[in-house]
């Protein structure tokens, strides 16, 4: 049986919760289901942290729970669960899972898994310990099958189960291992971190979308230059996703890489937006200037020369899955947008400051500046003409000359 702690051993009311985590809870529970915040979001508030975003789990299935809620829809379909949308959030509901695994592949890896089962199958599925914690806000209880408040306490990762079986049937799990652990500042339980060498060959089966999401998470984790230092000391950088081998590639060396993942680091802390476009156009960037290297070398002009070397490079990324398009349109206009830079006659940088992307593109350039690959004083040239007026403009342009 687990331990049910009570408010004075954890400390966490219901109003930690969103008003839209609290609402599904309720309305599931007044409706006679049981149902409870699970998952990172408990781990998070034991630890203190804002959570990003609150998930439910219940003993209601999709059904019963999209009936209960007008503004949901049923999502997925080896893992069903619902959205439920109450204002501005969006909670994820999920249906108890219990049972064997009921759909394995030849190498053990979960095809389907849409068995339900009791609180305590549920907790068996999750995967670590510190992740399978439940809260009742009507109780204001955490419900601990598997010492995740003992282990959060120890500050440990555990995997739930046999770790390397836990591999093989979701590869992913050796990614989530890392970012976690990066992002809470925990150990990897020795257990559960040394079979990880063994299957990290098992991502490269893994679809492209899939890695891609989780690259992202940890690309955006607020830790990413630690998760990227620690994927490579557990041998997963290499070989899993052209993305990751282009950001692996330099050994730390490269500084311009170093800054703008630090930059990204020190944005999400503060809470301020970063765009993804923009973080892709630094993580490849230095193929592009290689790429472009080679063209020139062979006597290409610099403009078709960049245009080539960006081509091959969103061409190594595979398919069209690796970055979806959404981004991948940013990440062009930025790289595009940088030989402008280089000139500063005539109306050009009149033209050049209006354009709508100039913000971005000149972000970006400021980090190639400190990276010591253009001059730092065309960086601050071009920040002084952006914001001055039309007379310091002039003398701006006379300078340049
Ligand atoms: P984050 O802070 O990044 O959101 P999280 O632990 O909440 O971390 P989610 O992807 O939101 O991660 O997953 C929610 C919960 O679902 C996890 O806490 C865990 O219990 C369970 N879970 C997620 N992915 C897996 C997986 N691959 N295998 C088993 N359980 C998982
Ligand atoms: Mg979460």
């Amino acid at each position: 049986s687990p331990k049910v702690l009570p408010l004075a051993q954890h400390g966490i009311h219901r109003d930690r919760l969103s008003h839209a985590a609290l609402k599904v809870v309720t309305r599931l529970q007044e409706a006679g289901f049981e149902a409870y915040v699970v998952g990172g979001a408990v781990r998070d508030l034991l630890l203190d942290v804002d959570p990003k975003d609150f998930d439910v789990a219940t003993n209601a299935t999709p059904e019963e729970v999209h009936h209960l809620f007008r503004r949901s829809r049923i999502i997925g379909r080896r893992f069903r669960i619902v959205h439920v949308m109450v204002g501005p959030e969006t909670i994820e509901v999920t249906t108890f899972r219990g049972g064997e695994v009921d759909d394995t592949s030849a190498t053990g890896r979960i095809m389907a898994d849409n068995t339900y089962g009791s609180q305590e199958e549920d907790a068996h599925r999750r995967d670590f310990t510190v992740n399978a914690l439940f809260y009742d806000p009507s109780a204001e209880t955490v419900i601990d099958y598997l010492h995740g408040v003992r282990d959060l306490h120890a500050r440990k990762l555990v995997m739930i189960g046999q770790p390397a079986r836990r591999y093989q049937e979701d590869p992913v799990r050796m990614l989530r291992a890392v970012r976690l652990a990066a992002k809470l500042g925990f150990e990897i339980d020795e257990h559960t971190r040394k079979p990880i060498r063994a299957h990290a060959h098992l991502l490269k089966n893994e679809p492209p979308a899939r890695l891609f999401d989780e690259m992202l998470k940890l690309l955006t984790s607020g830790k990413a230059y630690a998760c990227l230092a620690m994927l490579r000391q557990e041998g997963l950088s290499r070989g899993i996703l052209p993305l990751l081998d282009a950001v692996m590639g330099e050994e730390g060396s490269d500084r311009f890489l170093q800054l703008a993942l630090e930059r990204t680091d020190a944005r999400i802390r503060q809470d301020k937006p970063i765009s993804v476009g923009f973080l892709l156009a630094t993580l490849l960037w230095h193929q592009v200037v290689q790429a472009q290297q080679k063209y020139l070398d062979q006597g290409e002009k610099p403009m078709p020369a960049l245009f080539q070397a960006m081509a091959d490079v969103e061409n190594a990324q595979d398919n069209e899955f690796a970055i979806p398009r959404r981004f991948s349109v940013t990440m062009r206009e930025i790289w595009t947008l940088q030989p402008r830079f280089e000139s500063r006659v005539g109306q050009r940088p009149y033209r050049f400051v209006e354009q709508p992307r100039f913000r971005a593109a000149y972000d970006f350039f400021l980090l190639r500046a400190e990276a010591g690959e253009v001059p730092q004083a065309l960086a601050h040239w071009w920040g002084a003409f952006e914001t001055a007026d039309e007379a310091e403009r002039e003398a701006l342009i006379e300078q340049a000359k």
